[in-house]
């Protein structure tokens, strides 16, 4: 991890799967036990009174912590580089939360233009009713976000790589902007998921406030679990958000986060085979003449390739393409519809490879997109099985 760069393959993922925890005497099982409780019993009203849920000192209410969720919550902390986490019922809802705690009426959110969707409607929506403006900026161009930081502007969100069409920003010069403007940096780091660049670290000396993620995609892995995660390295920030988590009452469920518990140890293993597997047919798709341009951004000629290289190790199993101007919408749903193995679907990062068409004209502010997009999330199928779906489905583009 010297030069910044998570590597893998070596101490992260190791510690990641060593991680402490006390099994009763004579049972040293390598999972961890399910803790389920709303009540947790005080011995006293001294014991009652004492107790804090700010700490993790003790346990207070379930809602508030069991073993399980504040293993859960250490883990994910060592998977990101962070030093505090807090889980919440999705992805989005993690969003929210940092939203939620950090913003008030009058301040102003900047968001990626090129973000995760239901979370730019978050801002249309909710934060605009509470007095909270935003604005959206090109996240390849640090121009685009010094021109929208104004004194007004207390969070910059961050997203690499962006939704759907995959470019990868220069992070560490959008925050250094953000830093010397005084604006606080959320990273949604669901593509990384903690494998493909320290967020914390994106350079030795420079990484973001706040690490968001999906933890419904590649931690869990099975296509089977919402949850989400903020993660932090600094006390206080930790503390706003867990009095603002603690207020809304996100709790998550103890089976759930079991699930999540079962799956990190594989995390690493699975993300670089969907890696390869979505390089392959990356590639393979790049040979086609029926798309003008692939979006991944560890092909050459993507979006955002160099700071990819510069950055990542590794890349997760997402991939666009955009099909020529000659096939209109209906031909493109026609060939979606031909896959066999690439099953329709929002989400990704679980076994099953997915595929969705996008009208990106109503995704995004300044549409200078022409042609049907269509996003691939490629699962853990036999490649050379994925590759030969794709060509017979072809048939129906014409
Ligand atoms: C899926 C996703 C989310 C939201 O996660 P949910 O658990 O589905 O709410 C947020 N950000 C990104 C980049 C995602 O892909």
């Amino acid at each position: 991890m010297s030069d910044g760069k998570f590597d893998g393959d070596s101490a992260g993922v190791t510690a990641l799967i060593h991680h402490g925890y006390a099994p009763p005497a004579g049972f040293a099982a390598v999972q961890p036990p399910v803790h389920k409780a709303s009540t947790v019993i005080f011995a006293n009203t001294q014991a009652l009174q004492a107790r804090q849920w700010k700490d993790k000192t003790g346990y207070t209410y379930g809602l508030h912590g069991t073993p399980t969720t504040f293993t859960l919550e250490e883990r994910i902390s060592t998977l990101e580089g962070g030093l505090q986490t807090l889980l919440l019922p999705s992805g989005l809802a993690a969003i929210a939360l940092v939203d939620m705690a950090l913003l008030r009426a009058g301040n102003e959110v900047l968001i990626p233009d090129n973000a995760y969707g239901p979370g730019k409607d978050l801002a249309r929506g909710e934060l605009a009713r509470w007095g909270i403006s935003h604005r959206f900026y090109d996240a390849m161009d640090p121009a685009s976000l010094a021109a929208a930081l104004t004194p007004a502007t207390q969070l910059v969100w961050l997203e690499a790589a962006g939704s759907v069409t995959m470019e990868f920003p220069d992070l560490p010069a959008l925050v250094r902007l953000a830093r010397a403007h005084g604006a606080l940096t959320a990273l949604d780091n669901t593509w990384g998921a903690g494998i493909a660049f320290n967020p914390f670290a994106i350079q030795p000396d420079l990484g973001v406030d706040i690490s968001v993620q999906a933890l419904t995609k590649y931690p869990s892995g099975g296509a089977d679990v919402l949850m989400g995660s903020v993660t932090t390295r600094d006390d206080s920030l930790h503390l706003r958000l867990k009095a603002t988590h603690m207020r809304m009452g996100w709790g998550v469920g103890a089976n759930d986060a079991e699930l999540l518990l079962r799956s990190l140890p594989t995390l690493a293993l699975r993300y670089h085979a969907h890696d390869r597997a979505a390089r392959r047919l990356a590639e393979w798709w790049s040979q086609r003449p029926e798309v003008v341009q692939v979006l991944h951004p560890a092909l050459s000629g993507s979006p955002g390739h160099e700071p990819w290289q510069r950055l990542c190790t590794a890349s997760a199993g997402l991939f666009s393409v955009v099909f020529d101007e000659r096939y209109v919408p209906a031909q493109v749903h026609a060939f979606v519809d031909a896959l066999q193995l690439f099953k329709i679907g929002y989400s990704w990062a679980g076994p099953v490879s997915l595929v969705v068409p996008y009208d990106l004209s109503a995704m995004r502010s300044q549409p200078d997109w022409r042609g049907t997009l269509v996003r691939f999330s490629v699962g853990l199928e036999a490649v050379d099985d994925l590759i030969g779906d794709c060509e017979q489905a072809l048939v129906s583009l014409e």
